[in-house]
């Protein structure tokens, strides 16, 4: 589960589904498995982003596949490698962390971090997720609230906790 987490997922059945989000220009299939995606000498915020995959019914998503691909700090996509893209698998609780970075933004878009979660033998859900109190998200047409992170400002950069509602 993600750390200092005291509950489950945030989650009240009978849930509505996260919405689906366009996957965008940018996506490389076959990303690796890292244990945090920020490289030494990175720059940007760090940010912890973690969170849980559920069913409708609230149950926890064990081994669902959630992989990010994002912007780095001055909004430039990695196209040729994999840098700032990468999955992770849930664990029993449902809950996963991945280590990044905040976003920078790129003409026409707010931050946001792209994600498609595959259940296992289930179909995979793609969406974006944002972060609360930027004045960009308003002026993005793709910005949707519901997609809306939550978070926490630490010593040593952001927790940003989001729970994906899925169908299965
Ligand atoms: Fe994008």
């Amino acid at each position: 589960a993600p750390a200092g987490a005291e509950t489950a997922s945030s989650c009240a059945p009978p849930a509505t589904p996260t919405p689906a989000q366009t996957e965008g220009p940018y996506y490389k299939a076959g990303p690796p498995e890292p244990a945090s995606l920020v490289e030494p000498g990175m720059a940007g915020t760090p940010v912890s982003l973690t969170g849980w995959v559920v069913a409708t019914d609230c149950a926890p998503l064990a081994d669902a596949k959630v992989e990010i691909w994002q912007a780095d700090a001055s909004g430039t996509y990695d196209n040729m490698g994999y840098r700032l893209r990468g999955y992770v698998l849930t664990d029993a609780t449902g809950g996963f962390t991945i280590e990044t970075i905040v976003p920078g933004e790129y003409p026409g878009r707010t931050e946001h971090i792209h994600v498609k979660v595959t259940p296992p033998g289930g179909s995979t859900l793609t969406t974006q997720l944002y972060f609360p109190g930027l004045q960009g998200n308003d002026a993005d047409g793709i910005y949707d609230p519901a997609l809306l992170l939550e978070v926490i400002e630490g010593p040593s950069g952001l927790t940003a906790t989001y729970t994906f509602v899925v169908a299965v």
